[in-house]
């Protein structure tokens, strides 16, 4: 049997079901009530379904009414999740469609509260999960995943969800959300994305107490036995997935810089809390510049936060500017950062290594009022993961300061924002720049409606990892992720700009997506970092490697 459906050509690769029961219950070839009478009557389906043959519009009609019916977000994501294990095309028709009311559903910030409740909310497993218990095994493991087929890893250990901590393998929401939108706004065939959670254990007490926790009963195993088990799953997943491109999600601060180093130049990996937020924060700058109407060169961004999302978008600041012609140690200075422990400066004893970077020469300065108050950002980011830090008074001296105060609330989800969009607006009289991590509704102030711009990750990583995945790229550079964030930048329109947007609308996302593909695939031969020929036509040829979801005609010879 053949599939009329070229485009799918990922999905024939896996043994067809061989009973109706068999088609119906395996995801990736499931129709459900849209099976033709001839597909009912070829694959013994008659009988074990209801008689009137569905489109996928009315599929995607009752989907879609059941969803808004549901009381509350969680059952939202509960309903979705599990289309997703029955019928994934479908699933994907729904969200491609549904995007901007779906992406808080599937990802943050309802994942978030996924996650918290995993153990309790679980119905199918999804995605591999490798224990400590799995060491010496991990190729075996991952050997149990059904196709070879694979293009893109995200892969977790859990330690740090969003915003919020250790939620140990519950982390497992992430991954799958991630890769979902992998598909949802770049098109990478669902088929190619494999979800892994690395389950080290947990040092989060109330889900070692739980008795529905889906992980292992233990504190995380750290050092040498953790680094051995990331090595073998490395190793593994290039093996039986030559050339898969790997996306570390949400590892902790400590471990996360340190994979990234040590990964970066071996394999076809990268860290989207870090280089993938950098690009998003940075288009958004870029964008906001156009409403002030400044450089970049005359910034002064003030961070509160100085984890793994602030020092990536400082890197890329300063990237940036070192590109514009800054020299590196200038482009440097115009990031400061506010952590735990007040102003980043050179005097201090308890920096670690990526902070140096941006430790500058000051008296020291214990919280971010003083702070504000000495500096006089003309940008404040928010990525400390500590709501309600952007306080009025903070957020009137930027208003003080500067015309257009540029205010970044990034931190996840959105109970972790710095501020709301309704008190940046509000608190400066309609004045801010204002963008968010987790989606603010729009606001209306003296009479505007201010959209606030979300700085999605799924802007940016869907886009370079098709465009890596397109040229079969062997690397992937943090001169990548700059053409992302400079792409994104140039999409944004004047009407968007004016409602206050940095950032396209989500209804654009694949426009977007392809944007960035081709921008990356550019500077991936730039550097001849490709294992496939380059393409006549490069935009023609990733746009038909775009993931459609169509129900093939499974009758059709
Ligand atoms: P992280 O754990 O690596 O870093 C958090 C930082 O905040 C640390 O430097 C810590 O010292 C600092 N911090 C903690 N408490 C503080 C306080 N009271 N005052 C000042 N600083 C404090 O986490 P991360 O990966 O950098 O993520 C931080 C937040 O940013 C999370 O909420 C995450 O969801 C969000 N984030 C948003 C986006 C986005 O909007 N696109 C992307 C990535 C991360």
């Amino acid at each position: 049997m053949t599939t009329s459906n070229k485009q799918t050509s990922p999905r024939i690769q896996r043994t067809l079901p061989k009973t109706g029961v068999d088609w119906l219950h395996n995801p990736v070839f499931n129709k459900g009530t849209a099976f033709t009478e001839a597909e009912r009557d070829a694959l013994g389906l008659r009988g074990l379904l209801p008689p009137h043959v569905q489109t996928m519009a009315e599929q995607v009609q009752r989907v879609m009414a059941n969803f808004r019916s549901k009381s509350s977000d969680l059952e939202r994501y509960i309903q979705i999740a599990g289309l997703q294990d029955r019928n994934e095309t479908l699933f994907y028709r729904v969200v491609m469609d549904n995007l901007e009311e779906l992406m808080p559903i599937i990802y943050t910030p309802t994942v978030g509260k996924a996650c918290q409740e995993y153990g309790h909310i679980f119905r199918r497993s999804r995605g591999c999960y490798i224990s400590s218990n799995d060491r010496g095994l991990v190729e075996k493991v991952l050997a149990n995943w059904p196709t070879r087929d694979v293009k893109v890893i995200v892969v977790t250990d859990g330690e740090r969800i969003l915003g919020l901590g250790d939620l140990g393998a519950s982390g497992m929401g992430i991954p799958v959300g991630k890769l979902s939108l992998y598909t949802a706004c770049a098109g990478i065939h669902p088929t190619q994305c494999l979800p892994v959670t690395i389950d080290v254990g947990t040092d989060n007490e109330t889900l070692l107490a739980d008795p529905l926790y889906i992980g292992l009963r233990q504190k995380r195993i750290r050092g040498g036995e953790y680094d051995a088990l990331i090595e073998e799953f490395v190793v593994a997943a290039e093996k039986l997935f030559p050339g898969v491109l790997i996306q570390f999600e949400d590892f902790g601060n400590r471990n996360a810089f340190r994979l990234l180093e040590k990964y970066r130049d071996r394999a076809c990996t990268f860290n989207d809390d870090i280089q993938g937020t950098g690009s998003v924060a940075l288009a958004g700058i870029l964008s906001a510049l156009r409403i002030t109407g400044q450089k970049l060169a005359d910034q002064r961004v003030l961070f509160l936060g100085a984890g793994e999302a602030g020092i990536g978008i400082a890197e890329n600041i300063v990237a940036c500017l070192v590109e514009e012609g800054l020299p590196l140690a200038e482009a440097r200075k115009r990031c400061w950062f506010v952590d735990s422990k007040g102003l980043v400066i050179k005097s201090r004893k308890d920096l670690t290594e990526h902070k140096l970077h941006f430790a500058h020469d000051h008296a020291p300065c214990g919280d971010l009022l003083s702070a504000v108050k000495l500096l006089k950002p003309t940008m404040l980011l928010g990525v400390s993961g500590q709501p309600k830090t952007f306080t009025e008074e903070i957020v009137k001296l930027m208003a003080e300061a500067n015309p257009r105060p540029v205010i970044f609330a990034l931190s996840n989800p959105t109970s972790k924002a710095e501020c709301t969009a309704e008190e940046a607006y509000r608190w400066t009289g309609g004045r801010a720049v204002f963008a968010s991590g987790s989606p603010f509704a729009p606001v209306t102030v003296g009479g505007k409606t201010l959209v606030p711009g979300q700085g999605n990750n799924a802007y940016i990583f869907p886009g370079v990892g098709l465009g890596v995945v397109c040229t079969g790229a062997r690397r992937v550079t943090d001169a990548m992720f700059i053409k992302a964030a400079r792409t994104l930048a140039s999409l944004i329109r004047d009407n968007e700009l004016a409602e206050g947007r940095v950032y396209p609308s989500l209804s654009r996302i694949h426009e977007v997506s392809h944007a960035i593909a081709v921008a990356v695939a550019q500077e991936v031969y730039a550097k001849k970092l490709n294992t496939l020929s380059r393409p006549e036509d490069l935009p023609g040829y990733i746009r038909s490697q775009m993931f459609k979801p169509e129900y093939p005609n499974y009758t059709a010879k």
